[in-house]
């Protein structure tokens, strides 16, 4: 029915876009303006989608709830998705844990996984009835970023963002970062939608288009890990996994995991790491252990051995940002987040390179200037990893199809909608590694 009504109206749009451009005389003027009205103007409902009810996770007031909501006639080149599954992130729980006032209704998250229900009449990329993974970063391919091949920055995300539904009082509700999640329904432009052509589970495709998607993307989209290489990954949480994991696809000889929760770094040796140190008891000499563990081949400086101090890693991905609340597991050493840096400066190889993924940092870094400036070290700044998720997520989907890549064992509690708050409560406390809303 909803595709039907699209089909119609599909055809409608192209018809009058063709005849307002075939007037010569108007082209750049009232032919353009027509066609750009058009695009501009609130698309049709997309059959009865926009009658549609549906339940959501609402950060509104001074809290968070459950509303059932009524979805708002979608714009020509939004998409429907109804949702299967959605990932927690870290980075949304102080938000949503907060009781402070909140500036306008949202649906918390930014990542989700599910099947195209409607589309406007201007979408190309996906089809009723795909199964789509929605990820944190859209990507246009037009923009400036897009175009020098940083997607990760595109700058789709600037695109005004208007209320996708309205609760029972009539309080307008807008997605998070323009696609929400946390709910029955994901109403987002096409840009934010990559179709994914397979059987894998939601709970695992959902991983993709956030933390897990991200560590991946960070081992093989903003630095190449070579083969026989050592590589340092700080943090064990979803992020670190899919980052020890990029090291292990990508044939590292040594996968150094850094993480102070003890099931964390368990889990970090089942998924590839092949040494997991706990930075609380290793504390001031973190650093000298990680360059000797990496260069001990040999001290022979003529048969290419270092030197007495160590060598260091060849990579290090940084995958801990600061932390939002205190968790009821083991802490960190530096909150903060700050420590980890200076740290990855200090034990990576001159010539070596830092990929930083974390959030929520508070602070300034300071390093020792010598060894910034002079000492060929490479810091690259992911956002989600650098993902280009047109092309990464497919491949990404191939990679856990052919046993390659394990999200399964990244997804440790599945919670139902109404027990969501319960979802972000054990990200905030890191009780459990991964938590999934599941909506079937
Ligand atoms: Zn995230
Ligand atoms: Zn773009």
């Amino acid at each position: 029915m909803a595709q039907h009504a699209s089909r119609v109206s599909r055809r409608k749009v192209l018809k009058s876009g063709a005849a307002a451009l075939g007037g010569a005389a108007t082209l750049l003027g009232g032919g353009a303006a027509a066609a750009a009205a058009a695009v501009q103007q609130p698309g049709p409902r997309a059959g009865e989608a926009a009658e549609r009810r549906f339940r959501a996770f609402v950060r509104h007031g001074t809290g968070a709830s459950v509303e059932e909501l009524r979805m708002l006639p979608i714009q020509p080149r939004e998409v429907v998705v109804r949702t299967e599954a959605s990932g927690v992130c870290y980075t949304i729980t102080g938000g949503v844990l907060a009781t402070t006032q909140a500036q306008r209704a949202t649906i918390p998250n930014h990542s989700g996984m599910g099947v195209v229900e409607a589309v406007g009449p201007l979408v190309k990329r996906v089809q009723p009835g795909d199964r789509v993974i929605v990820p944190g970063t859209p990507q246009c391919g037009q923009c400036f970023q897009c175009l020098q091949g940083r997607a990760d920055h595109c700058r789709f995300l600037t695109v005004d963002q208007h209320p996708v539904a309205r609760m029972a009082d009539g309080t307008d509700v807008f997605a998070g970062a323009g696609l929400g999640g946390l709910a029955d329904l994901m109403i987002v432009y096409e840009e934010y939608c990559c179709p994914v052509f397979t059987t894998v589970s939601g709970a695992e495709l959902t991983m993709l288009g956030d933390t897990v998607g991200t560590g991946m993307a960070a081992g093989m989209d903003l630095i190449s890990i070579f083969p026989g290489s050592d590589v340092v990954v700080q943090g064990a949480g979803p992020v670190g996994m899919g980052a020890i994991q990029s090291a292990r696809i990508m044939g590292a000889g040594q996968i150094i995991a850094l993480e102070p929760v003890a099931y964390r770094r368990e889990a970090a040796l089942k998924l590839g790491a092949t040494l997991a140190l706990d930075p609380n008891a290793e504390g001031d000499k973190l650093v000298d252990h990680i360059r000797e563990l990496c260069g001990k081949e040999t001290d022979r400086r003529f048969a290419g051995g270092t030197n007495a101090s160590g060598r260091g890693a060849d990579f290090t991905i940084n995958a801990c940002g600061g932390d939002t609340s205190v968790p009821r597991v083991e802490q960190v050493p530096d909150p903060t987040g700050i420590l980890p840096l200076q740290q990855a400066l200090q034990f990576t190889r001159p010539g070596g390179h830092i990929v930083t993924l974390g959030f929520q940092q508070r602070g300034q870094v300071s390093f020792p200037v010598l060894q910034f400036v002079n000492s060929g070290r490479t810091f690259h700044a992911g956002q989600q990893g650098g993902l280009n998720m047109m092309r990464d997520l497919p491949r990404f989907v191939k990679l856990i199809e052919k046993g390659l890549l394990d999200v399964k064992s990244v997804v440790t509690a599945i919670y139902p909608l109404d027990r969501t708050r319960d979802a972000v409560q054990a990200a905030a406390d890191r009780t459990t590694l991964g938590a999934v809303v599941s909506f079937v």
